[in-house]
């Protein structure tokens, strides 16, 4: 299992910093959430320590090593996103079990391995199946299960429920809050949504954000669901998060 540093962390795409100088360590085991509106750099920052983006400047460390120098795949973090990311011409079966398939494990440890994840998900009965198959609260387990069997040291987010609806989002926010108290690892969850926030952090990240000011993509407050609630440090803060005044 791996802390998770971010040290004086900055992204610029060329029009300007969309994330400015984020210093912030998360410990080992802790459920993480990002939180703020939309364009204010939570997936900039998300896909930052997965290796889909580079580091403008300050450093990501993952388990004490600087992220630039372990390659994406050898870093230990899956990211499951928004739109579930399937490969659509493979089975549920091939979806799940591609990162161990690569990793060269025997065909039948991978069968071993996909359907235990499968039976754990209720998606034991979809294996045959292709993507477009499935349901959108279907598919996003499978990308849930993928992440799963690559055990990895960090779990990404990115706004997993945003495609579902109010059913679902509750089953799978449920789903993704035991998963992390079954394997303990760290998370990162990138929401936009406050119940989301409150309901699965260890703590919250705030972020800022504001047309092009000088505070966009930095930090607004970081503590525990309660303490943004009734300990604001802004009125933005107060705004997206705290108790009514
Ligand atoms: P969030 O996930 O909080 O909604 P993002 O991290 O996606 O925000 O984006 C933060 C800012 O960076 C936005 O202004 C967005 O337009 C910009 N941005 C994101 N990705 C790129 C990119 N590949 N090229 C240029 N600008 C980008
Ligand atoms: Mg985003």
């Amino acid at each position: 299992m791996a802390e998770i540093v971010f040290d004086k962390v900055a992204k610029d795409f060329g029009g300007g910093p969309v994330v400015r100088d984020v210093s912030l360590t998360i410990p080992e085991g802790e459920f993480c959430v990002f939180v703020g509106p939309s364009g204010c750099g939570k997936s900039t920052l998300l896909r930052m320590v997965a290796g889909l983006e580079s580091i403008t400047a300050g450093e990501i460390r993952i388990g004490g090593k600087r992220a630039n120098d372990i390659p994406p795949a050898k870093r230990g973090a899956a990211l499951v996103f928004q739109t579930y990311a399937l490969f659509p011409h493979m089975t549920i079966a091939e979806n799940l079990g591609f990162g161990l398939k690569i990793r060269g494990a025997a065909k039948a440890e991978r069968d071993a391995k996909v359907l235990g994840v499968a039976k754990d998900l209720e998606l034991d009965g979809l294996l045959e199946r292709r993507p477009r198959e499935l349901s959108g609260g279907q598919r996003q387990r499978v990308a849930i299960g993928r992440a799963m069997l690559r055990d990895p040291q960090v779990f990404l987010f990115d706004e997993p429920l945003s495609n579902l609806d109010a059913a679902l989002r509750v089953h799978t926010r449920l789903r993704i809050a035991k998963l992390h108290q079954d394997t303990g690892r760290s998370m990162i969850y990138v929401t936009h949504d406050q119940v989301e926030a409150m309901t699965l952090a260890d703590r919250i990240v705030l972020l800022n954000t504001g047309e092009r000011t000088a505070r966009e993509g930095s930090l607004a407050q970081i503590g525990t669901p309660l303490e943004l609630y009734h300990h604001p440090r802004s009125l933005f803060v107060a705004g997206f998060i705290g108790a009514p005044r």
